[in-house]
């Protein structure tokens, strides 16, 4: 028995040993591709780097045909066609986180809003300002309460829709990132059209910067620095359109009114080492605005999430953990850092 533990023993040490040795054969690969209907970019230094980048491209494209809410083989357009039904476990799992989520967050985030989110037009391209009665309608079948879930199978109420836009791209990163470590990629940096993960820091050993954007000009504010996380930001600054009457409407939707944020919060970042986390609160908090946002913070676990927010007057309020990775360059803004 003890001959057969040591031997038992020795194959895993040698696993070990050749799954992840250091080689004298370090690709650096890059690949910049188009899906979930933005630009993403992955780069990764290590051995079989080429191939860990194309397992990554394949894998996200598998998920946006699951996860597509436009696309009619995708499971979540035949769900939303049909009321209910079995779906993959990667979407029954990111529709329970979602849920999830949604539930902390006291309903800011909520992936049943997609109804609304017609009607403004974000999904067809062309936006209109609905009525408030024509919204008051459409909200009776928004609440992320009432889809039921069993194992694998979804149900949603009559007239419901489920969009994972809000956490998509995160759980996209998520995946990227696993499948670079299984491949021994030990440094590396995911950018789904702005959601980033971090493998490792880069190849010398600092951390990945990562800027974060003016939402009000074309620069950054400052430069965040990361590794082995992930940082995900929200705002209306990357889809929105301007009405008649010159208001501007941006694509995240206040649940419980059925309009466009406007709040006091130009954008929100999250940073965690987990990117669906990161996705989802992102969208959450900026709903949310900072006083419940802060709030949410603090009934948290320490070090699940760091948040930085940028305020309308000129405000970045920085959680201790984000302080300690963030550098502003913006000088005309202030930075106020909540403790827990
Ligand atoms: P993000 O860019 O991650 O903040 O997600 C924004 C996208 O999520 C939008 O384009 C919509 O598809 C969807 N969305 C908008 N408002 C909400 C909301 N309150 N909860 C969940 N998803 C939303
Ligand atoms: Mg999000």
């Amino acid at each position: 028995m003890k001959k057969r533990f040591l031997a038992l023993a020795a194959v895993c040490m040698i696993t070990m040993m050749t799954a992840c040795s250091p080689s004298a054969r370090v690709e650096q690969a890059e690949r910049s591709f188009y899906a979930m209907d933005t630009i993403m970019s992955v780069s990764a230094c290590g051995e079989n780097a080429e191939q860990a980048v194309g397992q990554v491209t394949r894998r996200i494209t598998e998920l946006e045909s699951l996860w597509s809410v436009t696309d009619e083989k995708s499971e979540i357009y035949a769900l939303n066609r049909s009321g209910s039904g079995e779906v993959s476990s990667d979407t029954a799992e990111l529709v329970s986180f979602a849920l999830d989520i949604s539930d902390r967050s006291g309903g800011a985030l909520d992936p049943t809003i997609y109804p609304v989110l017609t009607a403004w037009g974000f999904t067809t391209g062309t936006n209109r300002v609905p009525s408030a009665d024509e919204l008051s309608e459409l909200l009776k079948v928004v609440d992320y309460r009432a889809v039921e879930t069993d194992g694998r199978t979804i149900y949603l109420k009559e007239g419901m829709m489920l969009d994972l836009g809000a956490v998509a791209k995160g759980a996209a990163s998520d995946e990227a990132a696993r499948i670079l470590r299984k491949n021994c990629i030990g440094s590396a940096l995911i950018n789904l059209g702005g959601n980033i993960m971090t493998v490792g820091g880069k190849e010398d050993g600092s951390g990945w910067r990562i800027g974060v954007k003016d939402p009000l000009g074309e620069g950054n504010v400052g430069v965040l620095t990361l590794k082995d996380l992930a940082a995900v930001t929200s705002g209306c600054y990357e889809r929105y359109f301007t009405a008649e009457d010159g208001t501007v409407y941006g694509h995240i939707i206040d649940p419980e009114s059925g309009y466009p944020v406007d709040n006091e919060l130009l954008s929100s970042t999250i940073i965690s080492p987990s990117g669906r986390l990161c996705d989802a609160l992102s969208t959450a908090v900026f709903v949310m605005g900072a006083e419940r946002a802060e709030k949410l913070w603090r009934s948290w676990s320490a070090e699940s999430f760091d948040m930085l927010l940028i305020t309308k007057s000129g405000e970045v309020i920085v959680t201790e953990g984000a302080e300690e990775r963030f550098e502003l360059t913006d000088k005309e803004l202030t930075l106020r850092v909540i403790e827990k």
